[in-house]
């Protein structure tokens, strides 16, 4: 696993003040991001007035609370360039958001745009250890997506040789990966699955045959039993690295090696929690809506953007030294919880399950229908290799023991089927793991 020496702080004057340095540092910038908002975007000056705030009022972070919520829904309407605070000239880059339906969300970017997300992205990869030495292996989508482009920036940075395969071509991965002697890995946490399962396959022994000693994961939800198997399959540390298009992509927060929890990166972004029915601010420790107001970009910055993330923040100092306020992992979304006959249904405690039973491999599905004006929910798990050769009768025991679990961790009876090994559709991007039938 990772060597720890290695790890080091990449910017310790941002990652280690006082909570009260961030806070005034924050205040201070907060109140230049509102006035760039005024004067340049038609939309933010008039939510302003709406809300009787003028940018005189906002002087400390505490006067963030007055300030009104930027939605997904905002970018949709403002397509392509109506949030610009820059001039067109000065936007060097466009990404985009992997939602399918819809108008895409654009987000545009000014030269300081991408060197904040590179900053942020080097801090992620100096924390979990790469430096000058390291071959990174970005697997990671290049293109619209945040994902290739944000961590092959984060990995140059730190002077590290990256290795740009894209997500896909698995055998051509595992191929570079061993002939290089790759020593981090940057995909999703269910591409790395995927590629974990298939070295083993190969027959190839992390241990002995690869130099991969750890990465960083995101883009997706993904639990703590998931980080399990990650590590177990490619002898690896699996850090969860955090981020979105509107934001600046991968690198808002990210985890050290003590992984309790993703670091934030709070000398550009201000994190709050709320709560999402009223929108009033939730105290550190307490789950709700995650907001994040950035406040060093310059071509589309975000006031108040509601994530719809559902998640918990911890100021308690971290033992790797650094001060930055922690996030949990994103335990769902306001907006893909799934209402089952009443109750509130995340994916994530379906995994949660999943992970913890022997027999059954982390590849699942969900499938919601409604039959007799009843919800259903049908959950298709994998076996593994040799419980699908079990003959003698171990596997209807085992659908009942999931069956119970999802009972008493969910509170709802789920049907449980027990399918054979791969036959779940694999991603190399984000994973699909719900079919609502129910809305078509
Ligand atoms: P996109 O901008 O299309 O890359 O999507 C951003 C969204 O991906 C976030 O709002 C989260 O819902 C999800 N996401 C990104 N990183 C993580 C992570 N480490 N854990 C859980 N969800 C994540
Ligand atoms: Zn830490």
């Amino acid at each position: 696993m990772s060597n720890r020496s290695s790890a080091r702080i990449y910017n310790p004057n941002m990652e280690c003040m006082s909570r009260d340095e961030i806070h005034a540092l924050q205040g201070e910038r907060l109140a230049k991001t509102v006035r760039l908002e005024y004067e340049n975007v038609p939309m933010y000056r008039k939510r302003m007035q709406e809300a009787g705030v003028k940018p005189e009022d906002i002087r400390t972070l505490e006067d963030l609370q007055y300030l009104p919520f930027t939605e997904k829904t905002d970018l949709r309407d403002e397509f392509p360039f109506g949030l610009l605070a820059a001039p067109r000239s000065e936007i060097v880059r466009i990404q985009g958001s992997s939602g399918t339906t819809g108008k895409p969300i654009v987000s545009g970017y000014t030269e300081n745009d991408v060197e904040v997300w590179t900053e942020m992205v080097a801090r992620a990869m100096a924390a979990a250890g790469v430096d000058e030495n390291s071959i990174v292996q970005v697997a990671y989508g290049y293109g619209l997506f945040t994902g290739g482009l944000g961590a092959h920036q984060g990995a140059s940075r730190v002077g590290a040789m990256v290795v740009p395969m894209s997500s896909g071509n698995t055998q051509r991965q595992i191929m570079m990966m061993k002939e290089l002697g790759v020593t981090h890995l940057c995909c999703t946490p269910s591409y790395c699955t995927y590629l974990g399962e298939t070295v083993r396959e190969m027959g190839i022994d992390p241990e002995r045959d690869l130099k991969l000693q750890g990465g960083c994961f995101g883009a997706e939800p993904w639990t703590e039993g998931m980080r399990q198997h990650m590590e177990e399959l490619l002898h690896i540390d699996a850090l969860n690295i955090y981020g979105l298009t509107e934001i600046a992509g991968p690198g808002v927060s990210f985890e050290c090696l003590e992984k309790q929890g993703m670091h934030v990166n709070e000398d550009h972004v201000i994190a709050e929690i709320i709560d999402p029915a009223t929108g009033k601010q939730l105290p550190c420790g307490q789950a709700g809506e995650l907001v994040f107001t950035t406040i060093t970009k310059t071509g589309m910055p975000m006031i108040r953007y509601r994530t719809h993330d559902i998640c918990v923040l911890d100021d308690r100092p971290c033992a790797c030294g650094r001060t930055t306020l922690r996030m949990g992992r994103i335990t769902g979304r306001t907006d893909d919880m799934l209402v089952i006959r009443g109750v509130n249904v995340f994916p994530s405690q379906i995994e949660t399950v999943l992970v913890g039973v022997n027999g059954v491999a982390p590849h699942y599905m969900l499938v919601v229908d409604r039959v007799n004006s009843t919800d259903t929910l049908e959950v298709q798990v994998e076996m593994t290799e040799d419980m699908f050769s079990d003959t003698v009768g171990h596997i209807e025991t085992l659908r009942k023991t999931i069956v119970d679990q999802i009972k008493s961790v969910v509170g709802i009876s789920a049907n449980v089927r027990l399918v054979a090994p791969k036959s779940i559709p694999r991603s190399e991007g984000k994973a699909k793991r719900v079919i609502d039938n129910r809305k078509l």
